[in-house]
C-alpha cells in the first residue's frame, strides 16, 4: 500500500462540505432535467446519449464492452433500439403511445406487429391497480418478451374491440457503455463513487444519482485531495460487473466506496452498510447521517439493492455502501411515472450532496491526532485559543470541541472516534483539530500510522 498521508498536511484545509456552492440543488436538478427524457436501457443509444449529457459537466471517458463479451458469469447483451411503440384503436387513434411516455413500452421488448382483441392484448399489458393513475416501469432484459405499461384507469376505459399493436424495436450486436472519471489525489488509493444509469424516464431512480455524481466530480476536480476518486456511471448489475471484470487487478486500490441512488426525494436519509459492515465508510456514513437528520436510518448489508451487491460479492468484498434518501422499493413513486421531475426537488438534491460531502470529509480528514501537551490541559488562553472559543467568532471551534480533541489526542483515537465519544459532529472535531494544529498544540500529521485505516486490509 502506498503512503496515503505523506502530504496530508498540505491537502485542502477547508472541508469539502464548506465549499458546496449555494445553488448546488438547482444545478443538479437542471442536469436531472436534461437526462430525464432519454429512453435508456441496459445497452444502446439512450445510455450513450446520457453519458454525453453528463460529459458536458465532467470530462468522463466512455468505455464500450462488445456484445457477447464474457464478464464473470454474465455475457454482455445486445443493444436495444426502440423507434416507436403504440396501441391503436379501430378509429386509428393511439390509445397508448411510446412517444408520449417511454415507460409505456416494456423496456427491452422484442418487436411485435399484430392486430388482436383486447382480451388477448391484456396478457401483455401491465398496470398497478392500487395506483390506478400511474404508469409502471417494467423491463425484461433476460427473458424474451414484449409488453406495454399503462395507467390502470386508462386500461379500464378501453372498450372491447380489435387493436393494432406495434413495437418497432430491434436487438443488435453492439456494446454496453459505461462512463468513468478518475480524479487523482495525493495517493493512488481510491474512493469509488458509483451510480447506475439504465432506467428510462424516471427521475429519482435513476437520473438523480448520476447527475449528483457528475457535479461532485466537477467540484472535486478543482480540489487537491488525499485520495483519488473513481467515478462510475454504468448500467445496473452488468455495468458494474463489466467494470469489475476489466479492473480485477486494480480493485485493491479501492479503500472506500459509495453507491449513490435515489438522492432527490425528501425521505430518509438511508445508508446501507457495506458487506464488511464496519468499514470506515460505514462508520463515517452512520455518523454523518445521524448528525444530519433525526429521520436517518442505517441498515445492515443485504444482497438486494444496487451495485453494492457486485462490489460486495465475496471475491471482491470491497468496502462500498449505499447512500439513498428513501430506500429503493419503499416509496409509492418508485418505478412508476410518478417518479418525475416534480418528485425530485433541488433542496433534497442539495442536502444529499452535502451529506455525501460530509462522508467524504471524514474519509479525507480522519487521522489519529497527537497532543503535544500531555500532562495537564494546555492553557488555552496562553495559546490564543480560549478567547477565540468563548467569543464564538464565525467558524471558531467551541471550548468543548477543543477540550475533547486535546484529551483524546493520544495517538490511539481517530477524529471520528473522538467525535463519537464526545457526541459531537466530525466537522466540529476536525475544525478543532485544525485550529489546535495551527496553534502548535497537536503534532503535524505526517505518518501512515496516524491514519485510522492504515492497517485496513481486505478480509
Ligand atoms: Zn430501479
Amino acid at each position: 500500500m502506498d503512503t496515503v498521508v505523506a502530504s496530508f498536511g498540505s491537502t485542502e484545509s477547508t472541508a469539502l462540505v464548506e465549499a458546496v456552492p449555494a445553488a448546488i440543488g438547482d444545478d443538479i436538478h437542471a442536469l436531472v432535467r436534461d437526462l430525464f427524457p432519454i429512453c435508456r436501457s441496459l445497452a444502446g443509444d439512450g445510455l450513450r446519449e446520457s453519458l454525453q449529457v453528463l460529459r458536458r459537466r465532467i470530462d468522463l471517458t466512455v468505455h464500450e464492452v462488445p456484445t457477447g463479451t464474457q464478464v464473470f458469469d454474465w455475457v454482455i447483451p445486445k443493444e436495444w433500439k426502440i423507434r416507436d411503440a403504440y396501441i391503436r384503436n379501430a378509429a386509428g387513434e393511439r390509445v397508448v403511445d411510446f412517444r408520449v411516455n417511454n415507460l409505456h413500452v416494456m423496456n427491452y421488448s422484442v418487436p411485435v406487429r399484430a392486430n388482436m382483441d383486447l382480451a388477448a392484448l391484456r396478457g401483455h399489458i401491465f398496470t398497478l391497480p392500487d395506483q390506478p393513475d400511474v404508469i409502471p416501469y417494467r423491463k425484461s432484459y433476460f427473458e424474451e418478451g414484449w409488453g406495454f405499461c399503462m395507467a390502470h384507469r386508462a386500461l379500464m376505459a378501453l372498450p372491447d374491440g380489435r387493436y393494432d399493436v406495434v413495437i418497432d424495436s430491434s436487438h443488435d450486436d453492439g456494446s454496453l457503455s459505461y462512463g468513468e472519471y478518475l480524479h487523482r489525489g495525493d495517493s493512488e488509493s481510491e474512493v469509488l463513487l458509483s451510480s447506475h444509469i439504465c432506467h428510462p424516464s424516471l427521475a429519482n431512480d435513476n437520473c438523480s444519482g448520476p447527475a449528483l455524481l457528475a457535479i461532485l466530480a466537477a467540484q472535486l476536480a478543482q480540489r487537491r485531495t488525499r485520495y483519488s476518486y473513481r467515478f462510475l456511471w454504468a448500467p445496473g448489475t452488468l455495468g458494474a460487473i463489466a467494470w469489475l471484470a476489466r479492473n480485477q487487478a486494480r480493485v485493491d486500490r479501492i479503500r472506500h466506496g459509495l453507491v449513490v441512488a435515489c438522492v432527490g426525494d425528501g425521505g430518509g436519509p438511508t445508508y446501507k452498510r457495506s458487506r464488511r459492515g464496519d468499514a470506515l465508510v460505514d462508520r463515517a456514513a452512520a455518523h454523518v447521517l445521524r448528525h444530519a437528520a433525526a429521520t436517518s436510518s442505517v441498515l445492515p448489508f443485504s444482497p438486494v439493492g444496487y451495485d453494492e451487491r457486485q462490489y460486495g460479492s465475496p471475491g471482491f468484498n470491497l468496502p462500498v455502501g449505499l447512500f439513498q434518501r428513501s430506500l429503493f422499493g419503499t416509496f409509492p413513486e418508485y418505478h412508476t411515472s410518478a417518479d418525475d421531475l416534480d418528485f425530485v426537488r433541488p433542496e433534497h438534491l442539495a442536502s444529499s450532496y452535502r451529506m455525501i460531502c460530509g462522508i467524504l470529509d471524514v474519509l479525507e480528514q480522519d487521522h489519529r491526532p497527537v497532543s503535544l501537551v500531555r500532562h495537564g490541559e494546555p492553557m488555552l488562553s496562553r495559546h490564543g485559543l480560549f478567547a477565540r472559543a468563548t467569543q464564538g467568532g464565525a467558524g471558531a471551534p467551541s471550548n468543548l470541541t477543543l477540550l475533547w480533541t486535546l484529551n483524546l489526542a493520544d495517538g490511539t483515537h481517530s477524529l471520528l472516534d473522538i467525535a463519537e465519544r464526545a457526541d459531537l459532529s466530525f466537522a466540529a472535531i476536525a475544525s478543532a483539530a485544525r485550529s489546535l494544529r495551527d496553534h502548535g498544540l497537536l503534532a503535524p500529521v505526517a505518518t501512515e500510522r496516524d491514519l485510522p485505516d492504515a492497517e485496513a486490509s481486505r478480509s
